[in-house]
């Protein structure tokens, strides 16, 4: 009933509500003025109507008219169950009571984009048959879509929550945008993801929960903010898990989840504690330039490797604060994953490096990642991962670390033949004095060359016989000689080694030439086969 008499016609009459709008309130007649402004019934933006509206309301969806486009809603509204055979339309309307869309059947899709949810809305159940916008909807006092089902895409770009939302068992059919979305009470995501799942630049408030949540495609949180606790626990990420420049402002929890695609968390900000424990990686685990200021907890469990075959871990120039916070239990790892950090100071148990002592193919995986310098890189960190094993008391690895770098370095140039380096005679002799067998097996080789050659070069066969002082001068030394037996030459070479001088006395150049070599290095290689043993057990 209008209020006031009106010399105006009913069809005359020009909602006051704007251009977009009035294709909502066709036919709607005059209702109440509001600050200057004349409106319909559906449009009049005041608690103060309720009979009419109702009325109204009830024509439309006699009508299967389901266009409320900046309807304003002031009466509780139950759509329970409601089967909407066309587009619900509800863009830019208002929502000033309760709206139970529960059970609700929206299958040709619906329009929420720019709604204004002033009171909690009820979306349990409701079957989201075609593409649903919810972008730039504001959500005032909360937001409910538990076990909603959206079959196809569900854009709620830059949606904003002030309460509670909750999408806890939903199931996302389509693609679900929720970038630049902003919720500041609790985000509730334990949901279904069959597309991509977008949260780029969404801001967390409160608690972001996606534990158990299942992402069948992309999944990513670029440039998230996240001020609360993060829960992905149990989540599984099948495609790529994009958390690049996110910044997690408390405690994060991966544990359980699994990353069948790239983990992306480059240059992200973790502000409290990260635990990836139990988590499982099977390809990429991107840490590069990410800051941690708490606890980095990795762990396995033998059954459950953290890191798969093909997986990798980049901690490439990553800000650690407290390094003696970051842990890595129960892993099998390569030493180059640790490249441009400084790892002395972190905690490893029970962790299986991958080809132990081996340089060669860890620098071969640094230069697919087309790593600038890949040597110098691979020798910093396994002295830096040596300096940690001893420190542990992990003499061996430390000891396989140290050996490594080493390598690495020699392979730099002349590809690992530089003769006129002592380090390359160091490493041939005996590892970097890290490899005891090799010693032993290269002192068992001189020991045999030089007992090779004995059976080749003359030796003294007599002493002259002096008697007198004349016979000094006639007596003829043997300087041709002849070369000694095989077995003779064996312990010969044995009494050179030990410096016993054995007889006879080498009676050519050659063969003192050889003698005098044997002199030399059989201590030095004796004495090298004794650091390398003694490197093993202690510093
Ligand atoms: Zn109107």
């Amino acid at each position: 009933m209008p209020d006031s008499p009106t010399a105006e016609t009913e069809s005359a009459f020009v909602c006051d509500s704007g251009e977009e709008m009035r294709s909502a309130c066709v036919g709607e007649p005059f209702y109440k003025e509001h600050e200057g402004k004349r409106y319909c019934v559906l449009h009049f933006p005041s608690q103060e109507k309720s009979a009419d509206f109702q009325k109204a309301v009830q024509r439309k969806l006699d009508n299967k008219d389901f266009n409320f486009q900046g309807v304003w809603f002031s009466d509780e509204l139950s759509f329970f169950r409601f089967d909407f055979t066309g587009i619900a339309n509800f863009n830019s309307a208002t929502f000033n009571a309760e709206v139970d869309f529960s059970s609700a059947v929206l299958r040709a899709g619906a329009n929420f984009s720019s709604t204004l949810f002033n009171v909690e809305p009820d979306f349990t159940g409701t079957t989201f048959g075609a593409e649903t916008p919810f972008s730039f909807a504001i959500f005032n006092a909360g937001a409910n879509f538990i076990q909603a089902a959206f079959t196809s895409k569900a854009d709620f770009t830059s949606a904003t929550f002030s309460g509670d939302a909750y999408f806890s068992q939903a199931k996302f059919g389509g693609a679900a945008k929720f970038s630049f979305a902003t919720f500041s009470g609790g985000a509730h995501f334990n949901a279904n993801f069959s597309a991509e799942a977008d949260f780029d630049q969404a801001v967390f408030s409160g608690e972001a929960n996606f534990g158990d949540a299942v992402f069948e495609s992309n999944a990513t949180f670029m440039w998230a903010k996240i001020g609360a606790e993060a829960c992905f626990s149990g989540a599984v990420f099948s495609a790529w898990a994009g958390f690049g420049d996110a910044i997690f402002g408390a405690e994060v929890d991966f544990s359980n989840a699994s990353f069948v695609g790239n983990a992306d968390f480059f240059n992200g900000t973790f502000k409290e504690d990260a635990d990836f424990r139990r988590a499982s990686f099977k390809a990429k685990a991107n840490f590069a330039r990410a800051t941690f200021s708490g606890y980095l907890k990795f762990a396995g469990e033998k059954e459950e490797p953290l890191f798969g075959d093909k997986s990798s871990l980049d901690l490439d120039s990553a800000r650690i604060e407290k390094p003696e916070h970051v842990s890595f239990h129960t892993v099998t790892m390569h030493p180059h994953w640790f490249v441009n950090v400084d790892a002395r100071e972190f905690d490893f148990s029970n962790v299986h490096w991958k080809n132990d002592g081996k340089a060669k193919p860890e620098i071969e995986l640094l230069k697919e990642d087309d790593m600038a310098s890949p040597h110098r890189l691979l020798a910093i960190a396994c002295r830096k991962l040596a300096a940690n094993s001893e420190e542990n008391d992990r003499y061996r690895e430390a000891s396989h670390f140290r050996r490594m770098a080493m390598d690495a370095e020699r392979l730099e140039t002349w590809r690992g033949f530089g003769f006129l380096r002592l380090s390359w005679w160091y490493w041939l002799a005996s590892g970097y004095g890290e490899r005891p067998f090799q010693a032993f097996l290269v002192l068992i080789g001189l020991l045999l060359i030089s007992a090779v050659l004995y059976t080749q070069v003359g030796f003294v066969r007599w002493e002259p016989k002096l008697a007198s002082e004349s016979d000094v001068v006639i007596a003829k030394r043997d300087d041709v000689g002849a070369p000694l037996k095989f077995n003779r030459a064996l312990t010969y070479s044995v009494g050179v080694m030990t410096l016993q001088k054995p007889e006879p006395r080498p009676a050519t150049t050659v063969a003192q030439t050889v003698v005098l070599f044997e002199t030399i290095l059989g201590p030095v290689q004796a004495a090298l086969l004794a650091l390398a043993i003694r490197r093993k057990f202690m510093r």
